[in-house]
Protein backbone atom coordinates (compact mmCIF):
# COMPACT_ATOMS: atom_id res chain seq x y z
CA UNK A 1 0.00 0.00 0.00
CA UNK A 2 1.65 3.31 -1.10
CA UNK A 3 2.27 5.34 2.30
CA UNK A 4 1.65 8.87 0.68
CA UNK A 5 -2.11 7.89 0.66
CA UNK A 6 -3.78 9.69 3.43
CA UNK A 7 -5.56 7.74 5.97
CA UNK A 8 -9.48 6.81 5.41
CA UNK A 9 -11.15 6.68 8.45
CA UNK A 10 -14.54 7.14 7.21
CA UNK A 11 -16.13 6.47 3.61
CA UNK A 12 -19.77 7.09 2.59
CA UNK A 13 -21.50 4.88 -0.27
CA UNK A 14 -24.97 6.34 -1.40
CA UNK A 15 -26.07 3.15 -2.94
CA UNK A 16 -28.90 1.24 -4.82
CA UNK A 17 -29.86 -2.50 -4.51
CA UNK A 18 -27.80 -5.58 -6.47
CA UNK A 19 -25.11 -3.70 -7.65
CA UNK A 20 -24.60 -0.75 -4.73
CA UNK A 21 -24.63 -4.06 -2.38
CA UNK A 22 -21.94 -5.77 -4.01
CA UNK A 23 -19.58 -3.04 -4.50
CA UNK A 24 -19.81 -2.35 -0.68
CA UNK A 25 -18.80 -6.31 -0.26
CA UNK A 26 -16.41 -5.61 -2.39
CA UNK A 27 -15.01 -2.34 -0.58
CA UNK A 28 -15.44 -3.88 2.88
CA UNK A 29 -13.18 -6.87 1.82
CA UNK A 30 -10.76 -4.67 -0.15
CA UNK A 31 -10.46 -2.56 3.80
CA UNK A 32 -10.22 -5.74 5.46
CA UNK A 33 -7.50 -6.95 3.31
CA UNK A 34 -5.43 -4.07 3.02
CA UNK A 35 -5.66 -3.51 -0.63
CA UNK A 36 -7.68 0.08 -0.30
CA UNK A 37 -5.09 2.62 0.05
CA UNK A 38 -5.47 4.45 3.12
CA UNK A 39 -8.19 2.13 4.77
CA UNK A 40 -8.61 -0.76 6.86
CA UNK A 41 -10.25 -2.91 8.99
CA UNK A 42 -11.10 0.05 11.35
CA UNK A 43 -12.64 2.48 8.01
CA UNK A 44 -16.27 3.06 9.16
CA UNK A 45 -18.49 2.68 6.21
CA UNK A 46 -22.10 4.49 5.96
CA UNK A 47 -24.69 3.56 3.11
CA UNK A 48 -27.37 6.24 2.09
CA UNK A 49 -29.90 3.77 0.65
CA UNK A 50 -32.24 3.96 -2.04
CA UNK A 51 -35.92 4.14 -0.68
CA UNK A 52 -37.73 5.14 -3.73
CA UNK A 53 -37.89 1.29 -4.89
CA UNK A 54 -40.09 0.59 -1.63
CA UNK A 55 -43.66 0.33 -1.55
CA UNK A 56 -47.10 -1.48 0.23
CA UNK A 57 -48.16 -4.62 -0.38
CA UNK A 58 -50.41 -7.42 0.97
CA UNK A 59 -50.52 -4.80 3.94
CA UNK A 60 -46.65 -4.39 4.26
CA UNK A 61 -44.15 -2.09 4.06
CA UNK A 62 -41.45 -3.45 1.74
CA UNK A 63 -37.69 -1.62 0.88
CA UNK A 64 -36.00 -4.17 -1.52
CA UNK A 65 -33.00 -1.57 -1.68
CA UNK A 66 -32.15 -1.63 1.76
CA UNK A 67 -32.97 -5.28 2.14
CA UNK A 68 -30.91 -5.80 -0.68
CA UNK A 69 -27.60 -4.15 1.08
CA UNK A 70 -28.55 -5.50 4.58
CA UNK A 71 -28.86 -9.37 3.31
CA UNK A 72 -26.19 -9.04 1.00
CA UNK A 73 -23.77 -7.67 3.90
CA UNK A 74 -25.24 -9.80 6.26
CA UNK A 75 -24.30 -12.73 4.17
CA UNK A 76 -28.42 -13.72 4.20
CA UNK A 77 -28.86 -13.41 0.32
CA UNK A 78 -29.81 -15.35 -2.12
CA UNK A 79 -26.63 -14.65 -4.13
CA UNK A 80 -27.78 -16.82 -7.27
CA UNK A 81 -30.90 -14.64 -7.33
CA UNK A 82 -29.10 -11.29 -5.80
CA UNK A 83 -31.96 -10.53 -3.81
CA UNK A 84 -34.11 -12.58 -0.95
CA UNK A 85 -33.22 -14.55 1.39
CA UNK A 86 -31.24 -17.36 1.15
CA UNK A 87 -33.09 -21.03 1.06
CA UNK A 88 -36.51 -19.30 0.65
CA UNK A 89 -39.91 -20.68 0.28
CA UNK A 90 -43.08 -19.37 -1.01
CA UNK A 91 -45.85 -20.57 1.05
CA UNK A 92 -47.48 -17.47 1.07
CA UNK A 93 -47.15 -16.65 -2.21
CA UNK A 94 -49.28 -19.41 -3.17
CA UNK A 95 -51.52 -19.06 -0.82
CA UNK A 96 -52.59 -15.91 -1.60
CA UNK A 97 -52.68 -16.90 -5.38
CA UNK A 98 -55.15 -19.53 -4.16
CA UNK A 99 -56.94 -16.70 -2.75
CA UNK A 100 -56.78 -14.97 -5.92
CA UNK A 101 -55.38 -12.07 -4.40
CA UNK A 102 -53.71 -9.90 -7.11
CA UNK A 103 -50.68 -8.52 -7.78
CA UNK A 104 -49.57 -12.27 -7.94
CA UNK A 105 -46.21 -11.18 -10.00
CA UNK A 106 -44.27 -9.78 -6.84
CA UNK A 107 -42.83 -12.46 -5.21
CA UNK A 108 -42.55 -12.26 -1.65
CA UNK A 109 -40.59 -15.06 0.54
CA UNK A 110 -41.70 -16.47 3.63
CA UNK A 111 -38.60 -15.87 5.20
CA UNK A 112 -38.38 -12.41 3.60
CA UNK A 113 -42.05 -11.69 5.15
CA UNK A 114 -41.18 -11.98 8.64
CA UNK A 115 -38.66 -8.47 8.11
CA UNK A 116 -41.89 -6.96 6.18
CA UNK A 117 -43.71 -7.80 9.15
CA UNK A 118 -41.41 -6.36 11.67
CA UNK A 119 -40.85 -3.46 9.82
CA UNK A 120 -44.37 -2.77 9.27
CA UNK A 121 -45.30 -3.16 12.83
CA UNK A 122 -42.63 -0.94 14.26
CA UNK A 123 -43.77 1.52 11.51
CA UNK A 124 -47.08 1.39 12.59
CA UNK A 125 -46.03 1.88 16.45
CA UNK A 126 -44.66 5.25 15.48
CA UNK A 127 -40.97 4.54 14.75
CA UNK A 128 -39.25 5.96 11.94
CA UNK A 129 -37.67 3.93 8.80
CA UNK A 130 -34.28 5.11 10.21
CA UNK A 131 -35.12 3.42 13.08
CA UNK A 132 -36.76 0.47 11.96
CA UNK A 133 -33.35 -0.03 9.98
CA UNK A 134 -31.26 0.30 12.99
CA UNK A 135 -33.39 -2.56 14.66
CA UNK A 136 -33.70 -5.00 11.37
CA UNK A 137 -29.50 -4.71 10.97
CA UNK A 138 -29.31 -5.31 14.97
CA UNK A 139 -29.76 -9.09 13.81
CA UNK A 140 -28.35 -9.31 10.20
CA UNK A 141 -24.85 -7.14 11.44
CA UNK A 142 -24.04 -5.51 7.91
CA UNK A 143 -20.59 -4.24 9.04
CA UNK A 144 -22.09 -0.61 7.98
CA UNK A 145 -24.36 2.02 8.99
CA UNK A 146 -27.23 1.65 6.93
CA UNK A 147 -29.42 4.92 6.34
CA UNK A 148 -32.46 5.15 4.44
CA UNK A 149 -31.99 8.37 2.23
CA UNK A 150 -34.97 9.56 3.86
CA UNK A 151 -37.40 8.76 6.61
CA UNK A 152 -40.52 9.86 4.16
CA UNK A 153 -42.85 8.22 1.79
CA UNK A 154 -41.02 9.03 -1.75
CA UNK A 155 -42.02 6.37 -4.63
CA UNK A 156 -40.73 5.95 -8.25
CA UNK A 157 -43.45 5.88 -10.82
CA UNK A 158 -42.68 5.10 -14.77
CA UNK A 159 -45.22 7.02 -17.50
CA UNK A 160 -45.85 3.94 -20.11
CA UNK A 161 -47.41 4.46 -23.55
CA UNK A 162 -50.94 2.50 -23.63
CA UNK A 163 -53.02 2.53 -26.69
CA UNK A 164 -56.21 1.57 -24.69
CA UNK A 165 -55.69 4.68 -21.87
CA UNK A 166 -57.76 7.57 -23.11
CA UNK A 167 -54.50 10.10 -22.53
CA UNK A 168 -52.80 7.83 -24.85
CA UNK A 169 -50.55 6.51 -21.75
CA UNK A 170 -50.63 5.00 -17.77
CA UNK A 171 -48.35 5.47 -14.64
CA UNK A 172 -47.45 2.34 -13.22
CA UNK A 173 -45.69 2.26 -9.61
CA UNK A 174 -41.72 1.20 -10.19
CA UNK A 175 -42.34 -2.48 -9.28
CA UNK A 176 -44.90 -3.01 -11.73
CA UNK A 177 -42.68 -1.78 -14.34
CA UNK A 178 -39.39 -3.57 -13.21
CA UNK A 179 -41.17 -6.96 -11.96
CA UNK A 180 -44.11 -7.24 -13.95
CA UNK A 181 -43.38 -5.32 -16.83
CA UNK A 182 -39.36 -6.55 -16.77
CA UNK A 183 -38.64 -3.34 -18.36
CA UNK A 184 -39.20 -4.05 -21.52
CA UNK A 185 -41.55 -1.02 -23.00
CA UNK A 186 -40.19 2.31 -23.26
CA UNK A 187 -40.36 4.81 -19.95
CA UNK A 188 -41.35 7.85 -21.25
CA UNK A 189 -41.21 9.07 -17.80
CA UNK A 190 -39.61 9.10 -14.42
CA UNK A 191 -41.56 10.55 -11.97
CA UNK A 192 -40.56 10.83 -8.15
CA UNK A 193 -43.41 11.01 -6.09
CA UNK A 194 -43.01 12.82 -2.89
CA UNK A 195 -39.34 13.62 -3.24
CA UNK A 196 -39.81 17.67 -3.32
CA UNK A 197 -41.70 17.07 0.56
CA UNK A 198 -38.85 14.72 1.33
CA UNK A 199 -35.67 15.44 3.86
CA UNK A 200 -32.88 13.39 4.23
CA UNK A 201 -33.16 10.82 7.16
CA UNK A 202 -31.12 11.46 10.25
CA UNK A 203 -27.69 11.50 9.93
CA UNK A 204 -27.61 11.84 5.91
CA UNK A 205 -26.29 14.99 5.89
CA UNK A 206 -23.48 14.63 8.12
CA UNK A 207 -21.96 11.20 6.69
CA UNK A 208 -21.87 13.36 3.27
CA UNK A 209 -19.96 16.31 5.18
CA UNK A 210 -18.27 14.72 7.63
CA UNK A 211 -16.18 11.60 5.87
CA UNK A 212 -12.94 11.53 4.29
CA UNK A 213 -14.34 9.78 1.08
CA UNK A 214 -17.56 9.66 -0.94
CA UNK A 215 -18.40 6.96 -3.33
CA UNK A 216 -20.95 6.17 -6.31
CA UNK A 217 -20.70 2.93 -6.52
CA UNK A 218 -22.39 1.23 -10.32
CA UNK A 219 -25.84 1.62 -9.06
CA UNK A 220 -28.70 2.73 -11.26
CA UNK A 221 -28.21 6.77 -11.99
CA UNK A 222 -31.78 7.24 -12.42
CA UNK A 223 -33.60 5.16 -9.82
CA UNK A 224 -30.96 4.90 -7.52
CA UNK A 225 -27.94 7.20 -7.64
CA UNK A 226 -30.76 9.99 -9.22
CA UNK A 227 -33.44 9.68 -6.75
CA UNK A 228 -31.11 9.91 -3.45
CA UNK A 229 -29.28 12.46 -5.21
CA UNK A 230 -33.30 14.22 -5.72
CA UNK A 231 -33.62 14.45 -1.50
CA UNK A 232 -33.38 18.16 -1.18
CA UNK A 233 -30.25 18.55 0.45
CA UNK A 234 -28.33 15.87 -0.59
CA UNK A 235 -27.21 17.45 -3.70
CA UNK A 236 -25.94 20.43 -1.75
CA UNK A 237 -24.14 18.29 1.07
CA UNK A 238 -22.27 16.93 -2.19
CA UNK A 239 -21.18 19.95 -2.94
CA UNK A 240 -19.87 21.51 -0.18
CA UNK A 241 -18.46 18.06 1.06
CA UNK A 242 -14.63 18.58 1.78
CA UNK A 243 -14.15 14.89 0.71
CA UNK A 244 -13.87 13.93 -2.66
CA UNK A 245 -16.49 12.34 -4.83
CA UNK A 246 -15.57 9.03 -6.85
CA UNK A 247 -18.10 7.34 -9.05
CA UNK A 248 -17.99 3.74 -10.66
CA UNK A 249 -19.86 3.49 -13.85
CA UNK A 250 -22.89 1.19 -13.79
CA UNK A 251 -22.34 0.57 -17.86
CA UNK A 252 -20.26 -1.01 -19.79
CA UNK A 253 -19.60 -0.49 -23.06
CA UNK A 254 -22.82 0.58 -24.27
CA UNK A 255 -25.14 -1.11 -21.93
CA UNK A 256 -25.86 -1.89 -18.35
CA UNK A 257 -24.68 -4.90 -16.49
CA UNK A 258 -28.01 -6.06 -14.91
CA UNK A 259 -31.34 -4.16 -14.64
CA UNK A 260 -32.38 -1.21 -16.89
CA UNK A 261 -30.25 1.42 -16.74
CA UNK A 262 -30.18 1.87 -20.54
CA UNK A 263 -34.08 1.86 -20.58
CA UNK A 264 -34.35 4.93 -17.85
CA UNK A 265 -31.24 6.96 -18.89
CA UNK A 266 -32.86 7.13 -22.57
CA UNK A 267 -35.73 8.15 -21.13
CA UNK A 268 -34.02 11.03 -19.02
CA UNK A 269 -32.26 11.86 -22.54
CA UNK A 270 -28.37 10.67 -21.08
CA UNK A 271 -26.94 9.12 -23.60
CA UNK A 272 -25.87 5.25 -22.38
CA UNK A 273 -22.55 4.88 -22.08
CA UNK A 274 -19.63 5.55 -18.91
CA UNK A 275 -18.80 9.12 -20.46
CA UNK A 276 -22.71 10.27 -20.65
CA UNK A 277 -23.58 8.91 -17.10
CA UNK A 278 -20.16 10.71 -15.98
CA UNK A 279 -21.00 13.59 -17.41
CA UNK A 280 -24.40 13.57 -16.47
CA UNK A 281 -23.36 13.66 -12.61
CA UNK A 282 -20.91 16.26 -13.53
CA UNK A 283 -17.84 17.86 -12.26
CA UNK A 284 -18.02 19.56 -8.90
CA UNK A 285 -15.97 22.42 -10.39
CA UNK A 286 -18.28 22.88 -12.59
CA UNK A 287 -21.76 22.46 -10.41
CA UNK A 288 -22.00 18.98 -10.55
CA UNK A 289 -21.61 16.02 -7.85
CA UNK A 290 -18.55 14.23 -8.73
CA UNK A 291 -14.61 14.63 -8.97
CA UNK A 292 -13.37 11.56 -10.34
CA UNK A 293 -15.35 8.74 -12.46
CA UNK A 294 -13.76 5.74 -13.34
CA UNK A 295 -14.81 3.25 -16.33
CA UNK A 296 -14.53 -0.23 -17.79
CA UNK A 297 -11.15 -1.20 -18.82
CA UNK A 298 -13.12 -1.68 -22.94
CA UNK A 299 -14.31 2.56 -22.09
CA UNK A 300 -10.89 3.49 -22.08
CA UNK A 301 -11.47 5.67 -25.37
CA UNK A 302 -13.97 8.00 -22.87
CA UNK A 303 -11.78 8.77 -20.67
CA UNK A 304 -10.12 12.26 -22.56
CA UNK A 305 -13.63 13.24 -23.08
CA UNK A 306 -14.55 13.18 -19.59
CA UNK A 307 -11.49 15.14 -18.51
CA UNK A 308 -12.16 17.71 -20.80
CA UNK A 309 -15.35 18.25 -18.44
CA UNK A 310 -13.29 18.70 -15.19
CA UNK A 311 -13.41 14.88 -14.04
CA UNK A 312 -10.16 13.07 -13.23
CA UNK A 313 -10.92 9.42 -14.72
CA UNK A 314 -9.09 6.28 -15.53
CA UNK A 315 -10.43 2.89 -16.95
CA UNK A 316 -9.68 -0.18 -14.85
CA UNK A 317 -11.97 -3.81 -14.95
CA UNK A 318 -15.26 -3.07 -13.58
CA UNK A 319 -16.90 -6.27 -13.52
CA UNK A 320 -17.51 -7.25 -10.02
CA UNK A 321 -16.44 -10.64 -11.07
CA UNK A 322 -15.85 -12.12 -7.32
CA UNK A 323 -14.55 -10.20 -3.92
CA UNK A 324 -11.22 -9.84 -4.89
CA UNK A 325 -12.23 -8.02 -8.33
CA UNK A 326 -14.57 -5.51 -6.25
CA UNK A 327 -11.74 -5.04 -4.02
CA UNK A 328 -9.45 -3.67 -6.82
CA UNK A 329 -12.22 -1.66 -8.26
CA UNK A 330 -13.14 -0.06 -4.62
CA UNK A 331 -9.19 0.56 -4.13
CA UNK A 332 -8.76 1.68 -7.84
CA UNK A 333 -11.27 4.51 -6.88
CA UNK A 334 -9.70 5.38 -3.98
CA UNK A 335 -6.12 5.57 -5.84
CA UNK A 336 -8.26 7.61 -8.66
CA UNK A 337 -9.10 10.87 -5.73
CA UNK A 338 -5.65 10.54 -3.75
CA UNK A 339 -2.78 10.58 -6.26
CA UNK A 340 -1.66 7.11 -4.49
CA UNK A 341 -1.87 5.34 -8.25
CA UNK A 342 1.48 4.02 -8.56
P1 LIG B 1 -30.77 -2.38 -8.08
O1 LIG B 1 -31.39 -1.38 -7.15
O2 LIG B 1 -30.87 -3.80 -7.60
O3 LIG B 1 -31.15 -2.19 -9.52
O4 LIG B 1 -29.23 -2.10 -7.98
P2 LIG B 1 -28.35 -0.84 -8.21
O5 LIG B 1 -29.09 0.36 -8.67
O6 LIG B 1 -27.44 -0.69 -7.04
O7 LIG B 1 -27.42 -1.38 -9.34
C1 LIG B 1 -27.83 -1.67 -10.64
C2 LIG B 1 -26.71 -1.24 -11.56
O8 LIG B 1 -25.53 -1.97 -11.26
C3 LIG B 1 -27.06 -1.53 -13.01
O9 LIG B 1 -27.09 -0.30 -13.71
C4 LIG B 1 -25.90 -2.41 -13.49
O10 LIG B 1 -25.44 -2.05 -14.77
C5 LIG B 1 -24.83 -2.19 -12.45
N1 LIG B 1 -23.98 -3.35 -12.28
C6 LIG B 1 -24.36 -4.58 -11.87
N2 LIG B 1 -23.29 -5.43 -11.86
C7 LIG B 1 -22.22 -4.71 -12.29
C8 LIG B 1 -20.82 -5.00 -12.50
O11 LIG B 1 -20.35 -6.12 -12.29
N3 LIG B 1 -20.04 -3.97 -12.92
C9 LIG B 1 -20.53 -2.70 -13.16
N4 LIG B 1 -19.68 -1.75 -13.58
N5 LIG B 1 -21.83 -2.41 -12.98
C10 LIG B 1 -22.65 -3.38 -12.54
CA1 LIG C 1 -33.39 -0.81 -6.62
Amino acid sequence: MPSSAPTLRRITVLSGGVGGARFVQGLLHGLRTGVVPGGSAATEVTVIANTADDWWIHGLKVCPDLDTVMYTLGDGIDVERGWGRREETWSAKTELEAYGVEPTWFGLGDRDIATHLVRTQMLEAGFSLSQVTEALCRRWQPGVRLLPMTDDRVETHIAIADPEAPSGRRVVHFQEYWVRLRAEVPAETVLVVGQDAATPAPGVLEALGETDLVVLPPSNPVVSVGTILGVPGVRDALHATPAPVVGVSPIVGGSHVHGMARQLLTSIGVEVSAAGVGAHYGARSGGGVLDAWLVDEGDADQVSRLEETGLRARAVPLMMTDHDATAAMAAAAVELVSGATA
